[in-house]
């Protein structure tokens, strides 16, 4: 079959989307079923139990076996425990059946899963509720139902519900902003294509590395003659076993009815990325879920590992996902779109100005949402955005919102005089040009693309975030405009007064640069370096008002989140610290010491023989002193992993993460530094891991 039909044909295969409801469900029982969806209200048990049949039907002709509930707790990555559809029948035989009330409602043990302080384990139940604006699919034999995980007492213990709620507060203030535009809304969602960069490496080099094994990245290895300066690698051409894979994994998504749009390789060497087309948020997230695992499972097939680490490699680009995110109406209307009449166009630069002002207020947060130990090596490091916050917007937007500041008119490239006011705007120009790929959160014609978030987040936080502090910027708007006596005039000044405002941060400059740096200082910027320094403002009390305020979570949940995640930075570089010095004792150090005896053996002969073997004397000597540094070292950074401060409490854990950053980081960094000194010293054959140019350059 050609691939105009073959494709089509099997992508979303596996899905139990629209169609095939629409195929299998009574009509009536279709219909309340998207109801439900739409509104979001509990689902009736009658009805459930027709899907439910329904589902497994359909799961059951595709082969499947078992089916799950398919949840994102708070360890970001995906869960899910599998039940078979069997059930006794008779006296010996068994019949395969799946009720409503299993398909709404799952009870998976929680006690496992990170709660911060929300659950005493003693109370371990928790529950995942269906959650059916997000279609079931079938993976490995399974139906997986999209779920939101929650405990008894209704709190999410999840991902997936703040985001759920976010959407709703966003939708609720837009459709009031929108009333004021004459636009009878029902509903606004939130759109997402989140970008997805990863890297590609041999399976055999991967199994010889504890580093990357335990932790995701390297944390030795000296840079090979080569990295990323020659620039080939950026949108080169692909390697055939990449290609492959690349095929493979397309494949593998449409059937999920992942829409898997863009393949291409990335600046640095064994980068690639993967850009789907974007859709609404929680399924553009459980979409970027599931593509980070089929990643992973279809390059085990190609002898390949997928890296999804944030920095796997020191000296060469790290892995970051990007966030295009925008709004858009039911009737199909994306708000972020500027029009191409004036009038259109006032309600453009509204809700432009409502994210400047989120960004603005919620920059902690953002970068919150972009915090872990992985990502702090990017951020900052000349590759990813810096950790300030700022938005970029193009020239042509920037001078019309400088206009709108100083309320002069607007002169256009064509130096053409246009009266300004904001009954009556110019048509604003798409800026499809200028792409500055160093600002943190970029407009880029018609959404934003906000590039903090590593490539292995779930994209859920960072939307729950972005929702809820645009949907207050709304909110306020919105009440003001309502209340107001002349629609025209108050929306001026209030596009004004906020503009002003929250001006400063708008940034079209280098985000690279050390100007920038001192720049954004004195513009009041934040700039939250670490993960431990960006987590302490999580419980600040304009964060924890906003979250209450729309719904999103109590103050005990945002504790709860901040906690989690301070403990879950403690442990990566735990287990980071633990890791360094197994490969140091039992690989680096013995290693060297090998060598270095080796090495003294020949000079002790070649001396014997009365050959003077000065060079090489000075080798041992070298090598000697530099592993007997390498052990002190060693010593220094056991004692610090030995000596960090435990406790459960947010203080404790607060200090715990800090003291892994000032104390153990530097110690690592020490230990890495000699390692990769003595690895330029000592034998190819004689090193017992495989090297960066080995992993980065294969063939
Ligand atoms: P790049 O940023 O690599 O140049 P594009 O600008 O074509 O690529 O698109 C990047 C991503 O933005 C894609 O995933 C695309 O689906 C997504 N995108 C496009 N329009 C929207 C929108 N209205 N809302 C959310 N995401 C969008
Ligand atoms: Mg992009």
């Amino acid at each position: 079959m050609d691939t105009a039909k073959r494709v089509p044909a099997y992508f979303g295969s596996m899905v139990f989307n629209e169609k095939v409801m629409q195929e299998l469900l009574p009509k009536d029982i279709y219909k309340a079923l998207k109801k439900t969806a739409e509104q979001g209200s509990a689902i009736d048990i009658s009805i459930a139990n027709v899907v439910a049949n329904a589902m497994k039907d359909w799961a059951l002709s595709k082969g499947a076996t078992h089916f799950t509930h398919w949840f994102q707790p708070m360890t970001g990555v995906t869960a899910e425990k599998h039940d078979s559809f069997i059930t006794p029948e008779g006296s010996a035989g068994i019949i395969m059946e799946f009720s409503g009330k299993e398909l709404i409602k799952g009870e998976p043990d929680a006690s496992s899963f990170p709660s911060g302080g929300l659950r005493a384990t003693f109370e371990a139940r928790g529950y995942t509720a269906w959650d059916p604006t997000s279609y079931a699919f079938i993976k490995d034999k399974t139906l997986c139902i999209p779920t939101a995980f929650c405990s008894y007492t209704g709190e999410g213990l999840d991902k997936k519900i703040p985001l759920l709620r976010s959407m709703d507060a966003i939708s609720k203030q837009a459709c009031r902003v929108l009333k004021l535009f004459g636009k009878d809304v029902r509903r606004v969602t939130t759109t997402v294509g989140a970008e997805q960069e990863y890297f590609l490496i041999n399976k055999e080099d991967y199994a010889k590395r504890r580093d990357l094994i335990f932790t995701g990245r390297t944390l030795f290895g000296a840079m090979p003659p080569k990295g990323q300066e020659m620039e080939d690698h950026y949108f080169g051409s692909i390697r055939p076993r990449v290609k492959a894979f690349m095929e493979e994994l397309d494949d593998e998504l449409w059937k999920l009815g992942v829409l898997s749009k863009t393949e291409h390789n990335e600046v640095a060497p064994c980068q690639h990325e993967m850009a789907p087309i974007f859709e609404t948020t929680n399924v553009a997230t459980d979409h970027n879920q599931l593509t980070m695992e089929v990643m992973k499972r279809v390059a085990n097939k190609h002898g390949f590992v997928c890296l999804l680490h944030e920095k796997p490699f020191e000296g060469i680009n790290g892995s970051g996902k990007h966030n295009n995110w925008s709004l858009s109406t039911d009737k199909g209307e994306n708000l972020l779109e500027p029009g191409s009449t004036p009038h259109s166009n006032a309600q453009f630069i509204l809700f432009l100005t409502a994210v400047i002002k989120a960004v603005d207020e919620y920059q902690d947060l953002l970068r919150i949402s972009a915090a872990s130990a992985g990502n702090d090596h990017r951020l900052g490091g000349s590759e990813a955005p810096p950790a300030i916050v700022s938005m970029f917007v193009g020239d042509e937007l920037e001078a019309i919102l400088d206009s709108l500041v100083r309320g002069i008119d607007y002169t256009d490239v064509e130096k053409t005089m246009m009266s300004i006011g904001v009954s009556a705007l110019p048509p604003i120009p798409k800026d499809t040009t200028d792409r500055n790929r160093t600002s943190p959160f970029a407009f880029t014609g018609n959404k934003f693309e906000f590039r903090m978030p590593g490539s292995s987040f779930n994209i859920a936080c960072t939307n729950f975030i972005l929702n809820t502090a645009v949907a207050e910027s709304l909110r306020k708007f919105a009440d003001e405009l309502e209340a107001a006596k002349n629609m025209d005039a108050a929306l001026a000044e209030l596009i004004q007064r906020e503009l002003k405002n929250h001006r400063q941060v708008v940034f079209n400059g280098n985000g690279y640069s050390d100007e920038w740096q001192q720049a954004a200082a004195q513009r009041g910027l934040m700039n939250l370096k670490t993960t431990p320094e960006a987590l302490s403002h999580y419980t600040d009390e304009k964060n924890v008002k906003l979250f209450a305020r729309h719904g999103i979570c109590t103050a005990t949940e945002v504790q709860s989140r901040t906690e989690i995640l301070l403990d879950e930075y403690a442990k990566t570089l735990h287990i980071e610290g633990l890791t360094m010095l197994e490969m140091l004792s039992r690989q680096i150090i013995p290693a060297c010491i090998a060598y270095s005896n080796k090495l003294a053996e020949g000079v002790a002969v070649k001396k014997s023989i009365g050959i003077d073997a000065a060079e090489e004397r000075d080798m041992v000597q070298q090598l000697t002193e530099q592993t007997a540094a390498l052990s002190k070292t060693r010593a220094a950074l056991q004692k610090a992993v030995d000596d960090a401060p435990a406790g459960n409490d947010i203080q404790s854990l607060q200090h715990r993460a800090e003291y892994y950053r000032d104390t153990v980081i530097p110690v690592m960094q020490q230990c890495r530094t000699i390692a990769d000194g003595l690895e330029s010293m000592v034998d190819e054959n004689d090193w017992p891991l495989p090297t960066y140019g080995r992993m980065l350059f294969y063939v």
